[in-house]
């Protein structure tokens, strides 16, 4: 740990700003001003956190401001992890304060926001009612209260340096701590010596019976089957029928004690891969891209080269792409290694998290398994970073700091000279292409354990049900009988259509327009569950007895599929069955999903269906039958990686099948059958469908043989949107052309309109640079944003940048 005595310091501030800043330490507070903790300082106008980086630059001529604050008796970051912030802020294109503020676990940053209030002299004026109507609203809702940034917002700012120059409102600085506390959740339960429900509406008897057969639960569940439940709830409570609790989200997974675990024999191809990685431990930095068939015990490789690499006294990080597989990931952590393991995820409250933080940072915890933000665990002694279903796009962020936690974690891994272990069943093309480059070493599990045969898979021609009405379009003759024997046999069945709600095209039948979204360049989904019509983009939604957007006509066909109609035929053909759904309507809390899974693992469910969130290595042991519903719906996407998340999916959730000591079958129903993608996937051969596919990345140029950055473009007004997208892609190409190494390397396309032309009513430009060499692609971005430092070019259109971009819709 560094301590400086005295002189300056560099800073970078918790905000949208690039660079770092150098501020003066007084000399009391040098002993604590170390790097990694952070400190209140000065930024213009405002007081803003900082985060100590190390010393300064040497004191110039010119005042430097003091550091008015150490806010931390010890770091919060270990001075070991600043590399990794410069490098995700100089590759990301994101403020280095920002990044780091996006590391740490919330709840951390002290803001300072205005906030305005009404003077005497306003409210004279107010009175003396001589103001302009629109300047007399806002004296008037000052009147009642003060307000905070939001006013900002909302009136023109020189009406209100206006005002506030005229002496009638006064504008302060409002020093907001950011508390970090527990999430408390509001549950209801039977209140004790209810009175008889006599007296009761129809409506407020059936919340009270709901209340009284789940024993207790919480207050959203319910909320969000009917409308006005809160309020009933609250006069249930008022009359003595229910009682309404706080409690913690938070709970045990599975809420059952963990037992121990020993170790279990390692298959011979399980020893040669841990003995490959062991050689590489302690000796450097490494990349192993482990190559393993759904089924052959991945998970405890991970468990033996974790347990190598504590005993040799370093610490592990484990990440995994979607919190529901924390759950199974962290049973078998803590079994095998017990309280060493932390566990950091968006389903702890924000004081669990920093907990969690604080004692991977003391050095309390060796193990830390989380998603995506896990990568920034604070650990300084880093020995391996596991990622599991590395292929998964799950570990990219979309939205503020747009960062491949995979990529990061390689790079931690090389800058704390660590080993890297990437696991998938269906490795992404990027990791085989750097295997196939010499970059990362391949290690293989060519085969099950305890030599489990892979599914049979059978592939099913949709275009023979096409002229079928009712479920049998859907549901084929061979999957109807496949399902009737598996359950037949008392075993259990999955079913996978990725696609939620129950038609995501209602078209009317008047004008035959679809129902669309009023917000977006898109058309509604059907739910029946829940009776409305809902833009899965933007949240939009309208009763399901809406009439049609276009004309107004009252009849909508129920076109399209998805997974409430899936359900509802299989309810149909099989009333006998115990049915369930998992999909993000059905999983909304942390609990839905552990109950899901454990009603398939104590068989309380025969047939469960699903969107992509079954695929993602869940282990279902007692699942013989995989239903893919259509296995085309990922086929059609504009967008390069189309067929490669096509075969990861149909891969993935057909390796799902037979896991347990009983053989599985899979039918792949698609309208596709000679695709090379879905062919692929049914003979799960990766290595045919690597070849082809990469050969086709070849010819169009596309990653991983070159590299992608997007500008996006976004705006309300759709003229001035356009304009500045047609006026950046001018200044690109001028750019371009002026330098003759960018006019070798770089190629620009577009800029055009995005695929979904408007999401959430902004409008949607996009212009991808595409260049073979990654440095001169990022030399090329550096310059173009180096002229709109604020992520804006004019008239309030927004520029956002996608280093390595996964989604170009
Ligand atoms: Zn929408
Ligand atoms: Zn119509």
């Amino acid at each position: 740990m560094s301590r400086f005595v005295r002189g300056t310091i560099e800073v970078a501030v918790a905000m949208a700003v690039r660079g770092t800043y150098t501020y003066a330490l007084p000399e009391a507070l040098a002993p604590i001003a170390v790097a990694g903790a952070r400190v209140l300082v000065s930024f213009g106008r405002r007081r803003v956190t900082g985060y100590v980086l190390g010393p300064g630059a040497p004191p110039e001529q010119k005042e430097i401001k003091p550091v008015l604050e150490v806010l931390d008796d010890e770091p919060i970051f270990p001075a070991a992890m600043i590399p990794l912030f410069r490098w995700a802020a100089d590759y990301y294109k994101h403020p280095l304060g920002a990044v780091i503020q996006t590391a740490l676990p919330g709840g951390l940053t002290v803001a300072e926001s205005p906030e305005w209030r009404i003077t005497d002299a306003g409210r004279a004026e107010l009175d003396a009612d001589r103001l302009p109507a629109q300047e007399a609203r806002v004296l008037a809702i000052l009147a009642r209260k003060r307000v905070g940034a939001r006013l900002g917002s909302k009136v023109p700012r020189e009406m209100l340096s206006s005002l506030e120059r005229r002496g009638f409102i006064l504008r302060t600085q409002k020093l907001q701590t950011g508390g970090a506390k527990a999430l408390q959740v509001r549950w209801v339960r039977l209140a004790p010596g209810a009175p008889a429900d006599s007296s009761l509406t129809p409506k407020r008897r059936a919340l009270r019976d709901a209340v009284a057969a789940a024993g207790e639960l919480p207050v959203h569940a319910l909320a969000a089957q009917a409308p006005h439940v809160r309020s009933q709830l609250r006069a249930l409570e008022g009359s003595g029928h229910v009682e309404i609790f706080e409690r913690r989200l938070y709970r045990d997974p599975f809420g059952e004690a963990i037992i121990p675990d020993a170790a279990p024999m390692l298959t011979a191809d399980q020893e040669a891969v841990v003995a490959g990685v062991c050689d590489a431990l302690g000796r450097g930095f490494r990349s192993f891209l482990l190559n393993g068939v759904t089924g052959s015990g991945k998970t405890e490789v991970y468990l033996r080269v974790a347990a190598l690499a504590m005993a040799a006294g370093q610490s592990v990080l484990v990440l995994v792409p979607e919190i529901a597989l924390i759950t199974q990931t962290e049973r078998c952590f803590r079994a095998r290694f017990g309280d060493q393991v932390a566990v950091l995820h968006s389903g702890l409250s924000a004081g669990e998290r920093f907990d969690q933080w604080t004692r991977i940072l003391n050095g309390q915890m060796r193990v830390a398994i989380g998603v995506r933000s896990a990568v920034f665990a604070p650990f300084s002694d880093l020995g391996v970073v596991i990622v599991d279903e590395e292929h998964d796009s799950s570990y990219k962020q979309e939205g503020g700091l747009h960062y491949s936690a995979r990529d990061l974690a390689v790079v931690r891994a090389q800058q704390s000279g660590a080993v890297a272990l990437l696991g998938s069943a269906t490795p992404s093309l990027q990791s085989y292409y750097n295997v196939r480059c010499g970059k990362y070493s391949e290690l293989t599990l060519p085969g099950r354990i305890e030599a489990r045969p892979l599914p049979e898979v059978r592939t099913v021609d949709l275009r023979r049900c096409r002229d079928l009405r009712g479920p049998g379009r859907f549901i084929s003759a061979e999957l109807n009988r496949a399902l009737a024997e598996t359950l037949g046999r008392g075993e259990q069945a999955l079913l996978f259509l990725n696609r939620r709600g129950f038609a995501n095209f209602p078209v009317c039948s008047a004008c035959g327009s679809a129902m669309r979204c009023r917000h977006c360049d898109i058309s509604l989904t059907l739910h029946q569950a829940a009776n409305a019509y809902r833009c899965h983009y933007c949240g939009f939604s309208l009763p399901g007895t809406a009439a049609c957007t276009a004309c107004g006509a009252g009849q909508i066909k129920r076109l399209g599929m998805g997974t409430e109609k899936v359900e509802a035929a299989i309810r149909a053909l099989f009333p006998e069955a115990r049915v369930a759904r998992m999909d993000r309507d059905t999983t909304r809390h942390r609990g839905d999903i552990l109950r899901l899974l454990k009603g398939l693992r104590e068989h309380a469910i025969d047939v469960l269906i699903g969107t992509q969130m079954v695929t993602q290595g869940h282990d279902f042991p007692g699942i013989t039958l995989v239903g893919i519903i259509c296995a085309d719906l990922s086929l059609s996407f504009p967008d390069f990686r189309a067929g490669e998340r096509t075969f990861q999916l149909l891969s993935q959730v057909a390796g799902r099948a037979g896991r347990g000591d009983r053989p599985g079958q899979v039918i792949l129903q698609t309208y596709n059958p000679e695709h090379f993608s879905i062919r692929a996937a049914c003979t799960q051969d990766f290595t045919a469908f690597y070849e082809q596919e990469i050969a086709f990345r070849k010819a169009l140029g596309y990653p991983p043989v070159t590299r992608l950055i997007q500008l996006r473009l976004s705006g309300r007004d759709a003229r001035s949107t356009r304009q500045q997208a047609l006026a950046l892609g001018g200044e690109l190409q001028a750019l371009r052309a002026a330098d003759a190494g960018f006019a070798e390397s770089i190629q620009i396309l577009g800029p055009i309109e995005a695929p979904v032309a408007r999401i959430a009513g902004q409008f949607r430009w996009q212009i991808l640079i595409k260049s073979p060499q990654s440095a001169i692609l990022h030399r090329f971005v550096d310059q173009v944003l180096a002229a709109h430092p604020h992520g804006t070019t004019r008239q309030r259109v927004r520029l956002a940048v996608d280093v390595d971009p996964m989604f170009l819709m």
